[in-house]
C-alpha cells in the first residue's frame, strides 16, 4: 500500500512540472483553519519539526505544496525546495527562515499570490503525503494590514478546497465550532461533509467531555469524521529542541497520549471518537492514498488528451523536429563557425593590405595637411608655367638655397614622422579591430544573433585572443620597421607606383573637400549666401575688415554661427586650391623622377608608406591573422562545451521561438513520461486490489 501511495505522489510532483492545469493533477490534502487555530502546530507535528513561519504578524502568504517522502532506510532528515536549487537543508530552522523570506517577497499590496511554494521533506519518520498548507483565514485585520487581506485570503482557499482534494479544516476546541471559519468554507464547497476531515486542536484547554461531544458533532457530520489531537510541544521540550535538528514528534505524542488516557471516559476504547496526531496520520494516508487511486483514470485521461494535442502541435508547428538545448547549440555553434572558416577564406594578406594601406594613407594626409598644406599657397607653388626646381633656380642664389634647404628639411622630418609613428602598435590595432567588427558581423547574420549570452560569450572569447595576439605583435612588428627609422631607399619602379598612388588618394582627397564645400553651402542658404559670408572672411583674414572686439555676436551683418561656417568654406576651399595645385605638380615631368623627391614629398610618403604597408602585412598575417583564425573556433568549442545543463537551457531559451519548440518537446516527451509511469501504476494497482480479495 505504501508503494502505492509514493508512487502517486511521485506522479503527482510530476504533474506540476508539466504545468499549471486544473485537470491534470492528482488529488491533495488541503490545510485550512483560521489564524491560531492550531493549524502549524498540527502539520509541525506530523512532520516532526518546527519548520513553519512564525511571528506575530506573519502571514502565510503563499500556499506551500508539502511533500512528505518516507525515508525507512536513511537516518537523516532534510528538506528540498526543488525550484529554487538550494539542495538539501538538514537544519529545519533554515527551512523556516527561507518560506519566511519567500513570504515576505510577495509585494504588500498584492497581499497573497497564489502561486505555490514546492517544499518536500523526506525523513524515515515522516509519513508518505502531499499536503498544501493555505494561508489561515483572518477573523479581525491588523491596523497595518490592507482590508483586502481577508478577501484575498478566503477566496485564495476557495481556490484549493474544490473537489476533488481532501479539506483538513483545523478547528480549535476552545471556540465555538459554529463559529469556525474552516468548517464553514468546507461546508460550502462540501456540504454533505463527504471529503472533509474535521480535526480539532487545543483538546487539553476545554472539559475532556465538551471535547469527546465536539469529535462527535452531528450539526455538520462528516463522513471522514473528526480528529482531536492536543499539538502543544511540551515547555521544557520546546525550550530545549525546538531549534534545529531535534525531531519533536515523540515529544508531542507522548504529552498527547497521556493528556488523553488521563480520560479514558472521554476518549478510551469504548468511546467511538478518534484522537491523537498517531491516528490521524494514518487516517490521512489512507484517505489520499483511496482519494488518489479514485482520480487515477480521469488524470490518466487528461494525461492522454494533453498528450495528443501536444504530439498535434509537434506534428503540425514543428514537423516533428526534435529539439534540444543541446542539439540547438551544437547546432548553432557548427554554423556559426562554418560561416567563420568561409570568412577566413576571404580574408587574407591581400585584405590585410587594403587596410593598413588605407591607415597609412590617412596618416601621410594628417602629416602633408601638418608639414605642407598649411603654408600659403605661393610656398607650395612653382610660378606659373615653370616647376618648383625651375623656380628656386630662378631665385637669387642665397634664397634658392635657403628654400632648397628648407624643402630637404621638411621631408626628412615628415619621413621620420612616419616611421616613428608607432607602427606595430597601430597596425596590430587596426587589424584586430577589424577582425573585432568582422566577428560581430558573423554573430549578427548568424543565429546566435538572439541570444545576448551566446554574443556576450562569442565577443569576450574573440577580443580575449585578439588582445593576447596583440600584445606581442605590436612589439615585434615595431623591430621590424626599425630598419627604415634610419634609412629609406625607394627604387624607380616604387617611386613610379607611389606617384599613381598618391594622384589617386589625392583625387579622393579633393573630391571629398569639394563635396565639403557643397554641404557647407547648402546649410549657408545658397550660393548668394555662401559667396557674400565667404568674401567677407576674405577681406577680414587680408586685413581689409577689422571686427570690433569679440566677435560672439557675428558681424558685417552675419551671425556668429554663419560666420563659423564661412570659415569652415573658406578652409575647404583653400585646400582644394592646394590639393589642386599638388596634383598638378605630382603631374609635372620634375616629379617624374625620385632624384626631385623633396619637391614631390607627396610621392616620396606614399612608398614610404608603402614599403611599412608590406612588412606590416606580411608580419600580421604570419602572426595575427592565422594564429587567430587557428585560435578561435577552438576557445568557442570549448567555452561552450562547458556550459552546464542549466546555462544551456537558458541560452536556449534566450530565442522566444526556440523557447517554444523547447516547450512543446519538453511537454510531450514529459507526458509521455508520465503516461507511462501512470500506466505502470495503475497496473501495481489492480495487482494489490487482486491480492487484497485473494486475501
Ligand atoms: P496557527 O496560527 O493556526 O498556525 O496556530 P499555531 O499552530 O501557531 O498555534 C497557535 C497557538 O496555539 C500557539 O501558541 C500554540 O502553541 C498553541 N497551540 C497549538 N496547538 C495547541 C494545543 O493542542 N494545545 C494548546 N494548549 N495549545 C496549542
Amino acid at each position: 500500500m505504501m508503494l502505492l501511495t509514493r508512487k502517486m505522489i511521485e506522479i503527482r510532483s510530476l504533474l506540476q512540472t508539466v504545468g499549471q492545469s486544473e485537470t491534470l493533477t492528482l488529488p491533495s490534502i488541503v490545510v485550512i483553519g483560521s489564524q491560531s487555530s492550531g493549524k502549524s502546530s498540527v502539520l509541525e507535528a506530523i512532520v516532526g519539526h518546527e519548520f513553519l513561519p512564525k511571528g506575530s504578524n506573519m502571514v502565510t502568504r503563499r500556499p506551500i505544496e508539502l511533500t512528505l517522502v518516507n525515508t525507512p532506510d536513511a537516518h537523516a532528515e532534510y528538506g528540498e525546495f526543488p525550484a529554487l536549487g538550494l539542495g538539501k537543508i538538514t537544519d529545519f530552522s533554515q527551512i523556516q527562515k527561507t518560506l519566511t523570506d519567500l513570504n515576505l517577497a510577495v509585494p504588500e499590496a498584492d497581499c497573497v499570490s497564489d502561486d505555490p511554494i514546492q517544499l518536500r521533506i523526506y525523513s524515515p519518520t515522516v509519513p508518505d503525503l502531499s499536503l498544501i498548507d493555505l494561508p489561515g483565514y483572518i477573523q479581525v485585520t491588523g491596523y497595518d494590514q490592507p482590508t483586502e487581506l481577508k478577501q484575498k485570503i478566503s477566496e485564495l482557499c476557495d481556490k484549493y478546497i474544490q473537489a476533488p482534494n481532501i479539506i483538513l479544516a483545523i478547528s480549535a476546541a476552545d471556540v465555538d465550532l459554529a463559529n469556525s471559519t474552516a468548517l464553514r468554507a468546507s461546508r460550502r464547497v462540501d456540504p454533505r461533509g463527504e471529503r472533509t476531515i474535521g480535526v480539532i486542536t487545543k483538546m487539553d484547554l476545554v472539559d475532556s467531555l465538551r471535547g469527546a461531544a465536539i469529535l462527535a458533532d452531528k450539526n455538520y457530520p462528516l463522513r471522514l469524521s473528526y480528529v482531536g489531537v492536543v499539538c502543544k510541544v511540551p515547555q521544557q521540550h520546546n525550550s530545549l529542541f525546538s531549534r534545529g535538528s531535534a525531531n519533536i514528534t515523540s515529544a508531542i505524542t507522548k504529552n498527547e497520549s497521556a493528556y488523553f488516557s488521563s480520560h479514558p471516559e472521554s476518549f478510551g476504547p469504548a468511546t467511538d471518537v478518534t484522537v491523537g496526531t498517531p491516528n490521524l496520520r494514518k487516517k490521512l494516508m489512507h484517505v489520499l492514498e483511496a482519494t488518489m487511486s479514485a482520480s487515477l483514470a480521469s488524470t490518466a485521461e487528461a494525461i492522454h488528451h494533453e498528450l495528443t494535442e501536444a504530439t498535434y502541435e509537434f506534428k503540425v508547428q514543428y514537423n516533428e523536429r526534435s529539439l534540444s538545448a543541446e542539439s540547438y547549440l551544437a547546432e548553432s555553434l557548427d554554423a556559426f563557425k562554418h560561416s567563420f572558416r568561409a570568412f577566413t577564406e576571404t580574408f587574407g594578406r591581400a585584405q590585410l593590405r587594403e587596410i593598413l594601406k588605407h591607415e597609412l594613407d590617412q596618416q601621410v594626409l594628417n602629416l602633408l595637411a601638418q608639414r605642407y598644406w598649411n603654408r600659403p599657397i605661393e610656398d607650395l607653388s612653382p610660378l606659373e608655367g615653370q616647376g618648383l626646381v625651375d623656380t628656386l633656380a630662378a631665385l637669387p642664389k642665397a634664397t634658392a638655397e635657403e628654400a632648397d634647404t628648407l624643402w630637404r628639411l621638411k621631408l626628412d622630418a615628415s619621413t621620420a614622422s612616419l616611421t616613428k609613428l608607432g607602427i606595430g602598435r597601430l597596425a596590430t590595432t587596426v587589424v584586430a579591430g577589424n577582425l573585432a567588427a568582422q566577428v560581430d558581423r558573423l554573430i549578427a547574420h548568424s543565429t546566435f544573433s538572439a541570444h545576448p549570452f551566446a554574443r556576450t560569450a562569442i565577443t569576450q572569447a574573440s577580443n580575449a585572443i585578439l588582445q593576447d595576439l596583440s600584445y606581442d605583435t605590436s612589439d615585434e612588428l615595431e623591430i621590424c620597421v626599425k630598419p627604415y627609422k634610419h634609412r629609406i631607399d625607394i627604387e624607380d619602379s616604387e617611386w613610379a607606383r607611389g606617384r599613381e598612388n598618391v594622384t589617386n588618394t589625392l583625387k579622393g582627397e579633393l573630391r571629398d573637400c569639394e563635396n565639403a564645400v557643397k554641404t557647407v553651402e547648402i546649410e549657408m542658404g545658397g550660393k548668394k549666401k555662401f559667396r557674400d559670408v565667404v568674401s567677407f572672411i576674405d577681406r577680414v583674414r587680408k586685413g581689409e575688415i577689422i571686427l570690433e572686439g569679440n566677435s560672439g555676436g557675428g558681424a558685417g551683418g552675419f551671425s556668429a554661427a554663419l560666420l563659423a561656417k564661412g570659415r569652415e568654406a573658406a578652409f575647404l576651399r583653400d585646400r582644394a586650391d592646394i590639393l589642386r595645385m599638388r596634383l598638378m605638380a605630382i603631374k609635372s615631368k620634375q616629379c617624374a623622377s625620385k632624384k626631385n623627391k623633396f619637391y614631390c614629398p607627396e610621392i616620396f610618403l606614399d612608398a614610404v608608406a608603402d614599403k611599412l604597408t608590406t612588412t606590416a602585412d606580411l608580419f600580421l598575417d604570419a602572426e595575427l591573422l592565422s594564429k587567430f583564425f587557428y585560435q578561435f573556433p577552438r576557445t568557442l568549442d570549448s567555452r561552450f562545451r562547458s556550459l552546464t545543463p542549466q546555462q544551456l537551457e537558458q541560452f536556449a531559451r534566450e530565442d522566444p521561438k526556440i523557447r517554444r519548440h523547447l516547450d512543446v518537446v519538453h511537454r510531450k516527451e514529459l507526458l509521455e513520461h508520465v503516461l507511462k509511469e501512470m500506466e505502470a501504476l495503475r497496473a501495481l494497482e489492480a495487482r494489490e486490489k487482486r491480492h487484497s480479495n485473494v486475501r
